[in-house]
Order: structure tokens, then C-alpha cells, then sequence
């Protein structure tokens, strides 16, 4: 949009006034930033009602991606970004006297996800906005986020994510198109005059769902999209109804907070009752919005597609199954073949203990009706497939086994697409967790590998090097990011690989400052910054980088003498508050930390940094000032990763098990540009296979990784004598469960080798160039234009081409 400075400044000065009934001088940053943000919502306003009038129009098919949790991080940033008004904004700002930065930051960075399965759902939504996609977010309006880390003598204490306290500036309440959810009661089929069955239903328990609109704005496109979030409320009383305290906190808790955990199903009824609620919400308005300008639902897989991202909104097949079965009077094949050419599914996961399935009789009980359509789904699954299958695949398969409801067998059997996220990924899909429905649906199955919003994680966290970027190459490279691959150009422009080196030390400086401000930790910008940040868990293997920590500080002990490249080790993770394991590991980490950072003969050559409470907007600080992306979960384990795609775009080199998307990446930069090691997946099912995996041979071989076990029961590292047996124990008395001690000695020879490469600093930002160069290519502008060809059929082949 067009904007120009004056007009800006005079527009929030009296925005400000406006709103707060003060003169802006008097107003604080929050207050700065409310008047912001309604600024911005007024100059897009009407790009927002034309993109939803002229997909009507047009009559486009709408995608709508359900995502039980989105990470949007910050928008404020982004949406000027995208409306192309960042420059004149910053720039008014200060002409006002105002920090912009500051500004920024007071904007809460809204957590309604714990990771990477809600970050990518953000990235898609900003990358369907700005390829002009019609493409729609649905998910729930959590009242508190994920939780607060905050840390208290080293171990991780969770406090409330009160990210709504102020309100939020970006929503819009739409209480007229809200819709009613039911839950529990009883429901029976009544025979109707044409011989028809209608469920009737009685005492259930009705909730309000009200949506709330976040637009979500394409870059310098005019599109912007709908992000729909449901928030539970009481419906509104019919005459003599009157709700009990019980009954409030009931309809309450559904919205309230995000379950702190992805990597686990969590086996309670108020997750099941999130799940129906928001695809139940979801479903029907899609259903009431198709059917304003369409009279029959033949149409309907033409006009609409579905994503099931993971399975936590797979109820929403058995949900569109009611509404055409019972609402709409279609005979069930005819349901059938429209909802399966309406959905589509991609897995996350090939951990089993990962995939969901709910208790019959919690599901029965709290979803009566839907439970029915389950159960007929799955006797005529059985019955279409026995003859053919056999019974032991079907039942293998099946959607209801061993007493439970099997949501990614129901999330596959009810799409016409099922995909993985990276290729390695969606190979082993194919081979083990789905292998028998692979066999029943061959075609179904396909690979879509992750990709990142670059215009976040590239132009927003690290405008020096974006700005670098255009001075080289022009600014194509910002709406098709595959032409930073020109970059490579200058990889022997000297002077240009200097300039590169200053932009790390910029950003390195700025997370500096952050550290010695927020931490007290002193920095300095000459050293390796070395990076893991992600959440914390067994597989990601934390604990592996930990053995490096200790190696090197045993090494300066022993030779105090000796010369070393200085590191700082930085990481960022939230454990699930329920996962003990993971929570040793935070304190293991603090307590080493402690350790080596008052050493005085460790001094800066080793520094130790764990920020807390990572999320989108402390990745965007991290990121740019990274030299070593550590993505060394144990092979098979790691469904892609993301975070590795954002380093890498911001010229970190991968330190890299074969794992996930690691490998595309390798593969794309080159092998010779990151570092790669450890067992592969091939290796680790040989173990599986063979069963002869024993992780004290690794020990009782390596006298240096004795030494280091060691430390962690025998006080070399105070304070964790609980947490130190129970991780020794995890690793030798139960086998390491992630071969970590497999993979050690490899994972500590290519660390050596960083610290030598790292003074050839000519050859560190070429290779560093390279992997910016190649990483166009896992824009999720890409990716999600995959989707629209492959899966979706929304055809957009203008970047794909
Ligand atoms: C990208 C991202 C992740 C995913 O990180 P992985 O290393 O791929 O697991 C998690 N959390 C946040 C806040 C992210 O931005």
C-alpha cells in the first residue's frame, strides 16, 4: 500500500488520542502499539473485505487448514513487512520521538503452540496469504498460551502465558457467526415419515463457539486471509436456563490453555473436548459458508479442502459426515465420497507412543452421535476390505481396536491424502508406523517436505543481511526466494565475504546484549556461536551437545595452556511440565552452565547460555547470530525439523545427523558446507532388527566418554545429584534409548573439526554463503504451492514454475 510519512504521523498521533484521550508524548509503549495496531487494521482493512468478496466472486476453492495450534509469533513487524509500510513507519515513528523496537516488544508474542507443528501452521498461513491463495486457518483462541519458562535455581518453573491480558490487537470478535458445539447427552435415530432416521438428541451439554478473525497479510499483494480461532462460551440462556457454577467452569476450561505437550498423546477428556470443539466450530461454518452460494453439495470437494494438520482435528471427517448424513439428508456413500475428496492429512510423527487414540467409552460418552458415524465408518471399512486384506491387516488397521477410537488410521481411511514431511520421513511412514494402510492405499501416500516463511526468518529477523542481500542481487529474491540462489555469485568477492562476516558479528553483538542484560552473561562476538534451540526432548538429544560442554571443559582443566577457537554454547527449550526426563536435562544444563561460567580458568573460552523461554520471537534474536545449527536427534526420530531451515537461511552451518529434513539440506548445500555424522536410519532399525544394541560397549571402549558419564554422578558437576544418576542410569542401566553414546564419538570428532575450520575465515563464509544461497528452496512458499498442486488442487503454478 501507499503511505507516506506524514500522513502516517499524523494518522497515530491522533490514533493515540483517540483511543487513550492523551497526547502521544504521554503515552506508554503498549499503549503505542495498541493505537498501532489499530492503524494498521484500518489501512488493511479494505484489503481484507475485498480478498473475501473477490474469492466469493470468483467463487475460488477455499483451503482451510486446521491446526490445533499456531505460533504466529509477533505481527506488528510482519504485517508492515507484508503491507510494505515498514520503512515509512520506523521512519515516522522516529520522527515522533518514539522506539520503534521497543515498541515491537512490547507486543505479546501469542504462544498458542509449543513448537514446530505450530510454527509450520504459521508459515503456511503466511505463505498461502501471499501467494494469493484462498487459504483460511481454523484453531482455538487459547485464553493462556503455552506456559512462561522462567528459571529458578536451574530448574524450569512454568508460570501463565497471560498473552490476552491487554486484549488482542489483531482480532475481531465475530459473535454473529458463531455456532453451537454439543457434547455428552443422549442421542437415538428416530424413524422419520419417508423411512429416513433422524438423531435426536437430548441433555447434552451445548457449548457457544464464537470465532475471532486475525487477518493475515500477503506480501505486497493486497491479499489478506482469514486466521478463524474459536473461543468457548456460554450459549446464550434460553429462557429459564441457568448455568451452575460447574457448568461455566466446564464450558470455560475448554478454551482456557494449550496442552504443554506435542510429543505425547495426552490421555484426558478436556483434550478431546478441544479437538471436537474447534473442528466441530470449524466444519459448520465451512459448511454454512458454502451453502450461501451453492444449493447442492455435489460441488463441495470442488469448492473446499480440508487439512488435518496432525491428527488432532481428524473429527472433523466424522464431523462433516453428520452435517451431510443428518442436516443435509445425503445417503452415506454419497457423504462419504465428499468427505474423503474434502480431506486430506499430513502425519508429523513416526514415534508411536505420538500417535492419538482416545478410549472408547471416554469418546462414546463425551460424543455419542459422532461415535456412531465412527463405528459405521469402521464396519464398512471392515467389511470393504476383509475379503481382500484379510483380518489381520483390517484389524490392524481399523479405526476402533484394542477399546480405542485410532485417529490417524480414521485421519487416513477418510482422506484422499496422507503426507509426510520431509522424504526420509515419509519413506519410513511407508515401511513402519502406516505400513499396512500404505499397502491398502498406496496412492494416497506422498512426501511434502516442511518449509519456513523466509520473510519472518530471513527479512524480518536479519535485515542486515536481507539489505546485504539486495545490494548484491536486487530485491527479487524477497517474493521468489529461490533467487538467492544467484547469491552464489560473489563466493570468491572478497570483499563481499567480509561483509557477510560483519553482518554475523551485528547480530551476534545484538543477542549479546540480550544475554548480558537478561542473563548477566558477558559474551564476546569472536567466539562459535553454537546453537540448539528447539524443545526439549529425549530424541533431539540435547544431551549429546551437553558431552561436547564437558568435553571441553574437561580439556581446558587438564590443559590449561593450550589455545582454543572460545564457544558459546546457546540454548533455548521448554520441557513438557510433565516430562521428568526432560526436566533433569534443563537442570543438567543450568548446572553446567553455572559451572563453567564462574571457572576462572575456563575464563571466555567457554561460555555457557541457556535462554529461557524460547519461543518465535527469542528465535528470531538467536538465529541470525548463529554459526553452528545442532540437529543431531538420533536418525528416523526427527519427522523433518524446521529450525534447521531457519539457521541455515541465515548462513549457519548444520553440525547434522541424517535425519528429517537434514538431509534435503544437505543435500542442497552441499556436504562440504555442514557437518555430518552418526548413525543413519538405516542403522538404528538395524539395531531394532537385531536387538544387539548395548550402550556400555560404547563406554567401556571410549575411556573419554567413561570420564565424561562420570561426571555426572561423582560431583564434578554440583548440584544435580539426582538428575546426574538418573541420566547415567537412562544411558547405561536402560540401554540409551537414542544411542546417544553410539554416536558420540563421531559428533565430538566433527566439533574438533569446527574449531579448526572456524579460523580459515575466508572458507567459513563461503561455505556459511553457500548455505544461504540453497535455501530458497525451503520457502515454504514452495512448499505450500505443492500442496495447492498435489493435494488441495488449487493449482498455483506462477513460483512453482
Ligand atoms: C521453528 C520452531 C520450532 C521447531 O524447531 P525444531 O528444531 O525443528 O524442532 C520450535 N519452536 C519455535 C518457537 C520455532 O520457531
Amino acid at each position: 500500500m501507499k503511505l507516506d510519512e506524514k500522513k502516517f504521523t499524523k494518522d497515530f498521533v491522533s490514533e493515540v488520542k483517540a483511543t487513550y484521550a492523551i497526547d502521544v508524548k504521554d503515552s506508554s509503549p503498549l499503549e503505542q502499539l495498541m493505537a498501532l495496531g489499530n492503524l494498521i487494521k484500518r489501512y488493511d482493512s479494505s484489503n481484507w473485505k475485498n480478498t473475501s468478496k473477490k474469492y466469493r466472486q470468483k467463487d475460488d476453492k477455499q483451503v482451510y487448514y486446521f491446526s490445533i495450534e499456531f505460533l504466529p509469533g509477533r505481527l506488528l513487524k510482519s504485517n508492515l513487512l507484508n503491507l510494505g509500510i515498514l520503512d515509512t513507519v520506523r521512519a515516522g515513528l522516529s520522527e515522533l520521538g518514539l522506539d520503534f523496537e521497543k515498541i515491537c516488544r512490547s507486543e505479546p508474542d501469542p504462544g498458542l503452540g509449543n513448537g514446530g507443528l505450530g510454527r509450520l501452521a504459521a508459515c503456511y498461513m503466511d505463505s498461502m496469504a501471499s501467494l494469493g491463495m484462498a487459504g483460511n486457518g481454523n484453531g482455538i483462541r487459547y485464553r493462556y498460551g503455552l506456559f512462561k519458562q522462567v528459571f529458578m535455581n536451574g530448574y524450569q518453573v512454568e508460570l501463565p502465558d497471560d498473552w490476552l491480558r491487554n486484549g488482542n490487537v489483531w482480532e475481531i470478535r465475530r459473535e454473529n457467526r458463531a455456532c453451537v458445539v454439543r457434547f455428552g447427552g443422549h442421542v437415538w435415530l428416530q424413524p422419520q415419515a419417508d423411512g429416513h432416521l433422524r438423531p435426536v438428541y437430548d441433555h447434552t451439554d451445548d457449548v457457544l463457539a464464537v470465532p475471532y478473525d486475525v487477518g493475515i497479510v500477503g506480501y505486497h499483494n493486497g491479499v489478506t486471509n482469514t486466521m478463524r480461532l474459536w473461543s468457548a462460551e456460554l450459549p446464550p440462556s434460553a429462557d429459564q436456563t441457568f448455568y451452575s457454577q460447574a457448568q461455566r467452569d466446564r464450558i470455560d476450561q475448554i478454551t482456557e490453555v494449550l496442552y504443554p505437550d506435542d510429543s505425547n498423546a495426552a490421555g484426558r477428556s478436556l483434550r478431546l473436548r478441544q479437538e471436537y470443539f474447534f473442528s466441530s466450530a470449524g466444519v459448520q461454518s465451512i459448511v454454512r459458508h458454502y451453502l450461501l452460494d451453492h444449493s447442492t453439495l455435489k460441488e463441495f470437494p470442488r469448492k473446499v479442502a480440508i487439512h488435518i494438520n496432525d491428527t488432532h482435528p481428524t473429527l472433523v471427517i466424522p464431523e462433516l459426515m453428520r452435517i451431510l448424513l443428518d442436516e443435509c439428508d445425503c445417503p452415506w456413500e454419497k457423504a462419504w465420497q465428499i468427505t474423503t475428496a474434502t480431506m486430506s492429512y499430513t502425519n508429523h510423527t513416526i514415534m508411536q507412543e505420538a500417535l492419538e487414540t482416545w478410549p472408547i467409552d471416554m469418546f462414546k460418552g463425551l460424543l455419542p452421535r459422532i461415535y456412531q458415524i465412527v463405528q459405521e465408518i469402521d464396519r464398512r471399512y471392515r467389511q470393504e476390505k476383509l475379503p481382500i486384506f484379510g483380518e489381520n491387516t483390517v484389524d490392524k488397521t481399523a479405526p476402533l481396536g484394542n477399546g480405542q477410537v485410532r485417529m490417524a488410521y480414521l485421519a487416513v481411511i477418510g482422506s484422499h491424502s496422507v503426507n509426510g514431511v520431509a522424504p526420509l520421513h515419509t519413506e519410513l511412514l511407508k515401511k513402519d508406523v502406516l505400513m499396512d494402510l500404505y499397502r491398502i492405499y498406496p496412492e494416497r501416500f506422498n512426501n511434502k517436505t516442511n518449509g519456513i516463511a523466509d520473510r519472518r526468518w530471513l527479512q524480518l529477523a536479519n535485515d542486515p543481511l536481507s539489505k546485504l542481500i539486495d545490494s548484491k542481487i536486487g530485491k527479487d529474491w524477497r517474493s521468489n526466494p529461490k533467487q538467492i540462489q544467484t547469491l552464489s555469485a560473489f563466493e570468491n568477492d572478497d570483499k563481499f565475504l567480509q561483509d557477510l562476516e560483519k553482518v554475523k558479528i551485528e547480530n551476534k553483538k545484538n543477542l549479546s546484549k540480550y544475554v548480558k542484560d537478561e542473563l548477566g552473561i558477558t559474551i564476546g562476538t569472536d567466539a562459535i556461536y553454537d546453537v540448539q534451540i528447539k524443545r526439549l526432548h529425549a530424541y533431539k538429544r540435547q544431551l549429546l551437545h551437553v558431552f561436547e560442554i564437558i568435553r571441553e571443559y574437561l580439556d581446558i582443566k587438564d590443559h590449561p595452556q593450550k589455545k582454543v577457537i572460545p564457544r558459546v554454547h546457546i540454548f533455548g527449550a521448554k520441557a513438557a511440565p510433565s516430562y521428568h526426563y526432560a526436566k533433569s536435562v534443563i537442570k543438567l544444563i543450568n548446572a553446567l552452565a553455572d559451572l563453567v561460567n564462574s571457572d576462572k580458568d575456563i575464563g571466555n573460552k567457554i561460555k555457557v547460555v541457556f535462554i529461557p523461554n524460547y519461543g518465535v520471537s527469542l528465535g528470531e534474536l538467536i538465529i541470525p547470530a548463529a554459526d553452528i545449527s545442532e540437529q543431531i536427534s538420533t536418525a528416523s526420530k526427527e519427522a523433518s525439523g524446521t529450525s534447521n531451515m531457519k539457521l541455515m537461511t541465515n548462513g549457519a552451518l548444520s553440525l547434522a545427523t541424517m535425519d528429517g529434513a537434514n538431509i534435503d539440506i544437505v543435500r542442497a548445500a552441499g556436504k562440504e558446507n555442514e557437518y555430518t555424522f552418526g548413525l543413519t536410519a538405516d542403522d538404528v532399525y538395524g539395531y531394532y532388527r537385531r536387538g544387539d544394541y548395548h550402550s556400555s560397549d560404547f563406554a567401556n571402549k571410549n575411556p573419554e566418554l567413561q570420564r565424561i558419564l562420570n561426571t555426572l554422578i561423582d560431583g564434578t558437576i554440583p548440584g544435580i545429584s539426582t538428575e546426574g544418576h538418573e541420566i547415567y542410569d537412562s544411558l547405561i542401566r536402560y540401554n540409551d534409548e537414542y544411542f546417544v553414546l553410539a554416536d558420540y564419538a563421531e559428533y565430538v570428532q566433527k566439533q574438533k573439526q569446527i574449531s579448526q575450520d572456524f579460523t580459515n575465515r575466508k572458507q567459513w563464509e563461503q561455505r556459511s554463503l553457500a548455505n544461504i544461497a540453497a535455501s530458497g528452496t525451503f520457502s515454504a512458499d514452495y512448499a505450500v504451492a505443492r500442496y495447492g498442486e498435489d493435494i488441495w488442487q488449487v493449482p498455483y503454478d506462477r513460483i512453482l514454475k
